[in-house]
Order: structure tokens, then sequence, then C-alpha cells
């Protein structure tokens, strides 16, 4: 199996990115905020108690994401591998992925993590939101406290990886297209 974590801050690309390595490598794609925003969008218990952290750009706790994550990667048994994006998003979180994976004798086989620059992340969600209408792109404020949590909460989650020496940096600035090469030579390189 090839199972991959997308890493990186808020609007590093790793949605947009996701869709080009889910057809390159016949994955199933796991975004833990697409699947809040179904849930949401849908009036579930979830959803409910999703949206009132999302709303702040603070982080959906521990105990309800890995609960969700365990229950979607179950849904896919005959997979060839995962991308996963938008977790692991705190240690305890990679610590329950290694553990789901290897109960399914298999494991992450890398982390690519996307690097841009603080002020172009502002003005990518902020140009987001116009298309994307989600709420926690469209305010300033809320933006920086989701790149706070990210510095504080999530990038940890790099040296979790590196420890395993599965972490590789990629240059997420340029064209998208140029970004793609980029991650599939990473992951090509891996065999
Ligand atoms: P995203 O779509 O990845 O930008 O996530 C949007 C929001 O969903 C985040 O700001 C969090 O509130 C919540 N969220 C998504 N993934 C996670 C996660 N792995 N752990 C906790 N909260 C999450």
């Amino acid at each position: 199996m090839l199972n991959i974590v997308l890493f990186g801050p808020p609007g590093a690309g790793k949605g947009t990115q996701s869709e080009k390595l889910i057809s390159q490598y016949n994955l199933v794609h796991l975004a833990t905020g697409d699947i809040f925003r179904y849930n949401i969008k849908n009036g579930t218990d979830l959803g409910n108690l999703a949206k009132g952290y999302m709303d702040k750009g603070q982080l959906v706790p521990d105990e309800v994401t890995i609960k969700m994550l365990n229950a979607e990667v179950e849904k896919h048994p005959e997979s060839n591998g995962f991308i996963f994006d938008g977790f692991p998003r705190t240690t305890p979180q990679a610590e329950a992925l290694d553990t789901l994976l290897a109960s399914k004798n298999t494991a992450i086989s890398c982390m690519l993590a996307l690097e841009v620059p603080e002020e172009e992340l502002k003005q990518r969600l902020l140009k987001r939101a116009e298309v994307s209408g989600r709420p926690d792109d469209a305010n300033i404020e809320v933006i920086e406290n989701r790149i706070a949590v990210y510095n504080k909460e999530t990038a940890p989650v790099k040296s979790y990886f590196e420890n395993q020496n599965k972490l590789s940096l990629i240059d997420g600035t340029g064209s998208i297209e140029s970004i793609t090469e980029r991650l599939f030579k990473a992951i090509d390189s891996l065999s």
C-alpha cells in the first residue's frame, strides 16, 4: 500500500494537490476538513459539534477526529492506499494513525510537507474565500488563528515523521503543475 500524509499549513494547496495524487496513484482521499463540512451540511451531531471549533479556527478535539478517521479508513478495505489530507494535525493523531495502520499490517509511506510563506498563505485563503463559501476563509482573524494553531499544535507532527525518516519537505510555491511535479518526484523516489 502507498499511504501518504499530505501536510502543510492552511492554504498550502493540500486539497488541490491531493486531486492530482489520487488520480496518478489510484488512492483514496481522506480529508478530515471535507468530512466535517459534509457533516455540517447534513446537520449531523458530529457536524454540529465540529462547527463550533471550525468557525473559530480551532481544532476539533482529538478523540472525535480520531474516531471519525478510523471509521473512514474502515470504509475502504480494498484500497490501494490513502492520502491523508489535514490529518494528523496533532501528535496524538499521528500516534493513532500509526496504530490503526499497524493493525492493518501497513504503515505511512511518507509525509510530504508543503512549505509556503505565511504572507502568501493569507493571500491565498482570502482569495479562496471568494469561491469556497467557507466562513473560516472569509475572516482574517480566523485565518490568523488557524495559522497560529498550525504553528503551535500541528507543525510538531513533522518531527514525529522525521524521526521515522519519512519526512520530505516540498516547496509549495510556484505553479500548481510545478508543485505536482515535485510531489510525484518525491513519491516515485520511494520505490
Ligand atoms: P481544513 O479543511 O483541513 O482546512 O480544516 C478545516 C477545519 O476543520 C480546521 O480548522 C479544524 O477546525 C477542522 N479540522 C480538520 N481536520 C482536523 C484534524 N485533523 N483535527 C482537528 N480539527 C480538524
